[in-house]
């Protein structure tokens, strides 16, 4: 059984980590005390526990990764997510973004398409901490018709293209925060929709993500 602690030295080491974010121009405090807060050491392999606190991705099962803290801060940040707000989030993975905008207060509604790591969140270590944390197995590019209209959506995976059925799941006035591009580098865009349902588009930095594949997987 593996053991969950929280001890000083992580407490310490996730300060580090938060001052680190703020000068790289991280700047909604709602989020800071979010990943203040969020114990990041819990979704890693317990044998990278000492570095857990590194503004690195890391390797989790299944070959994904777990984005990087300044990555997950800068996707949030756009997504200007407010206490309340229906989230629909695209790659589960290990948890930790969903738990970040659940920790904000938002109601979290996330897909994973890999059987595997939708099967590890049964386990989770804060499902009952976040009763506004709901996970789905399905292929993001779907999104989720039935919970649908969504305040914000936050794609994790690298996107090939905008996929038009999250676009018709965001309520008008909505935003959506994806990485778009195939290859080693993806341009975050954040899209703003409008109430006579066009979206205006707005460019940031360039980060590093896996694949937006479609279908899900056994
Ligand atoms: N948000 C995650 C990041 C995980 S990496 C975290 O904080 O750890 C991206 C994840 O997206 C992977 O787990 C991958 O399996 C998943 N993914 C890729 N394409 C997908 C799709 N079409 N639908 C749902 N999940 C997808």
């Amino acid at each position: 059984m593996r053991k969950y602690e929280d001890t000083y030295r992580h407490k310490g080491l996730r300060k580090k980590l938060i001052d680190a974010l703020r000068v790289k121009g991280i700047t909604d405090e709602q989020v800071l005390a979010a990943m203040n807060t969020i114990p990041r050491h819990y979704f890693l392999d317990s044998a990278l526990d000492e570095i857990a606190y590194e503004d690195r991705a890391f390797p989790i099962t299944a070959g994904q990764t777990i984005s990087q803290p300044y990555t997950v801060a800068y996707q949030t940040q756009l997504l200007q997510v407010k206490p309340n707000d229906k989230v629909l989030e695209i790659g589960t993975g290990s948890v930790y973004q969903a738990a970040v905008l659940a920790e904000i207060g938002a109601r979290v509604y996330t897909i994973e398409r890999q059987k595997q790591l939708y099967e590890n969140t049964k386990q989770f270590f804060f499902r009952s901490k976040y009763p506004n944390l709901k996970f789905f197995y399905g292929d993001g590019y779907e999104g989720l018709p039935t919970y649908a209209p969504f305040d914000k959506v936050i794609i994790t995976a690298a996107a090939p293209f905008i996929p038009p059925k999250l676009v018709e799941q965001l309520k008008p006035g909505g935003i959506m925060v994806l990485p778009l591009d195939e290859g080693s580098l993806q341009r975050m865009l954040r899209l703003t929709k409008q109430a006579d349902a066009t979206v205006v588009e707005e460019e940031f930095d360039k980060f590093s993500f896996v694949p937006m594949l479609s279908g899900r997987k056994e």
